[in-house]
């Protein structure tokens, strides 16, 4: 279960009066690219426990991620 943000200096956090999406690392390497760009994280190794909250995205990146459908589901 994914309880915060990975990204650095952000702290935000799943919390059940306030709705923010949270986005897993995904598997495809292209779409992980941005993850990891977003994260701003030098050596950093992403797990399958690895999510960042919608902040971390542009508005186009979060459109790209909408389509694709890569929400965390129950978030
Ligand atoms: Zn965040």
């Amino acid at each position: 279960m994914v309880e915060s943000c990975s990204a650095v200096n952000c702290r935000n956090r799943r919390r059940k009066d306030v709705t923010m999406k949270f986005y897993r690392i995904p598997t495809d390497p292209n779409m992980r690219k941005l993850w990891l760009h977003a994260i701003r994280r030098e050596n950093f190794t992403p797990s399958t426990t690895t999510a960042i909250c919608e902040k971390r995205f542009t508005p186009e990146d979060y459109e790209l991620i909408s389509r694709k459908n890569l929400a965390i589901e129950g978030f």
